[in-house]
């Protein structure tokens, strides 16, 4: 596969004047970053001696995680450990540089995940479907796109020889991963029998084939996520579910061909995940589910178990960090989206605070001397947190305000129509109010993890926002997140920060 040759494109003048007024200070740092690394992990000898050169790089993208989705996982992590809420402070909100991503891809003025995630992991903005492939191509153009290929920062760093991994919750084939090893002009290619005839003798590859195969250094160290089927072959039973079987038509088994190699392992259950030889295994494979993975609510009821995101980032950290000259890793919390587009609140912002505990797990597993973190998300949602509910009412709850002395009232506020109504709800999607008088909530738990918001809009799926999501950021080269900046800029500072940009 060839690429498209990449200019250094951050590398501004701007930029330039910036690291020379910086040059003082930089020396006198160099010695303070040594001194205040922490949780052991240590400064490598160039991050020693350049405090904005990364060594390792893990980029988080909670899947639809928009500002207001942010606000309310805060206020739902804080009020379940028992305080109010909005004063709780999540992982990455610790973080010290922070911006706004503009996220439209080139075609749709609200993303989708597929164009969002190449913009962010392979710095071109994109047309939305598309997986690792530059925007001239018209959606599904086998022989076009594969002319037009875009490298990720994935893919540049195993190039390099660095080690590198994928965590996420949804299936290992769906865009946000996918553009981070795949190349293909329509996300839906995930497996051979999702892909049109034309295409594949063409020379198009499906999704889950092109992670196996990967064609740079020696392949990823590690992909752990949901999309089992798109792995396995239409004959063979899945192994977890008796009335299901895999979706490839070519009769290959994908798991097996990892597993064959060389200190390679593959795991499809809880119990294996946790007996894994971190020592022992190089490159580790884990389909826990044949779908996505369990939403972090239903996690308990997966019949083979699941890991959480956070085990399956501290893992990941543990096999990625064997390799000395560092690693890139890509955490998803994928499933934020899914939870919003059906419009319940609750699984969305559960995802949400179980991304917050990998985050967490992420920052104290590496040293700030070393290690560039960046939390951000590929687009918003059409979530909102609205009405006037007094401090600490429970987030998914309904609108309990306060009175003339400023005092919370002893039931809900009644709207216009005499009814009560959530803070939480949607622009669109499946909880659509669709005749009128709007349903009477009051005898209903709002709370329950499976109650869906009210929204204004008919739609059988809610769908995503188009404002500006966060950015935020940590570790060497974090400084060049500010202000507003373009998604795809994400990706310059991942390529500056492990100074792949000077080769
Ligand atoms: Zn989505």
């Amino acid at each position: 596969m060839s690429y498209t040759p990449l200019a250094p494109r951050s590398a501004s003048f701007k930029y330039l004047r910036t690291m020379l007024l910086r040059v003082g200070a930089a020396t006198l740092l160099a010695g303070l970053t040594v001194s205040c690394a922490h949780n052991g992990g240590g400064a490598n000898e160039s991050a020693a001696a350049n405090p904005e050169k990364a060594k390792n790089v893990i980029l988080f993208v909670g899947d639809g995680m928009g500002v207001s989705t942010v606000t309310a996982i805060r206020i739902l992590a804080g009020q379940l450990q028992g305080q109010s809420g909005e004063e709780y402070v999540l992982s990455w909100e610790e973080f010290p540089h922070v911006a706004l991503s503009k996220t439209y891809n080139t075609n749709q003025q609200v993303p989708d995940s597929a164009g969002t995630a190449t913009a962010m992991l392979s710095g071109v903005k994109t047309k939305a479907g598309f997986i690792g492939v530059g925007p001239a191509p018209k959606r599904t153009d086998c022989v076009a796109s594969l002319l037009h290929p875009v490298e990720s920062i994935l893919e540049r760093a195993e190039r390099k020889g660095l080690s590198t991994g994928i965590a996420t919750t949804a299936r290992l084939t769906h865009a946000t991963p996918a553009s981070a090893y795949a190349h293909a002009p329509e996300r839906d290619w995930e497996s051979v029998a999702d892909m049109p005839d034309a295409a594949i003798s063409a020379g198009c590859k499906d999704i889950a084939q092109q992670l196996i195969e990967f064609p740079i250094g020696n392949g990823l160290e590690v992909a752990l996520g949901g999309g089992r089927s798109n792995f396995l072959p239409n004959t063979a039973q899945d192994p977890e579910y008796s009335d299901r079987k895999g979706n490839r038509t070519d009769g290959r088994d994908l798991s097996n061909e990892w597993a064959n190699r060389q200190s390679a392992s593959y795991v499809w259950n809880e119990h294996q995940f946790q007996s894994v030889d971190v020592s022992e295994t190089d490159h580790l494979l884990g389909l826990f589910d044949t779908g996505h993975m369990k939403f972090s609510l239903h996690r308990e009821d997966d019949p083979a178990g699941e890991p959480s995101l956070a085990e399956m980032t501290e893992k990941a950290i543990k096999i990625l960090q064997k390799n000395e000259k560092g690693f890139f890793l890509l955490v998803e919390g994928g499933r934020i989206d899914h939870g919003h587009h059906e419009g319940v609140a609750a699984l969305a912002l559960h995802d949400g605070v179980a991304m917050a505990e990998a985050v967490t797990v992420a920052d104290q597993m590496t040293s700030d001397a070393d290690t560039l973190i960046i939390v951000t998300a590929d687009h918003s949602h059409t979530f909102v947190m609205a009405g006037y509910p007094t401090r600490g009412n429970p987030i998914l709850g309904k609108v309990i305000g306060n009175d003339d002395f400023g005092e919370a009232r002893a039931t809900p506020d009644l709207l216009a129509d005499n009814l009560p109504y959530t803070t939480l709800g949607y622009y669109n999607g499946p909880g659509a109010i669709t005749s009128l008088p709007r349903p009477d909530i009051s005898e209903i738990d709002t709370e329950a993890p499976t109650y869906r918001q009210q929204a204004l809009i008919p739609r059988s799926s809610e769908t995503h926002g188009g404002e500006d999501v966060a950015i935020y950021a940590k570790g060497p080269g974090s400084k060049r997140i500010h202000g507003v900046m373009e998604q795809s800029s994400i990706y310059d500072v991942m390529l500056q920060a492990y100074g792949f940009d000077k080769e």
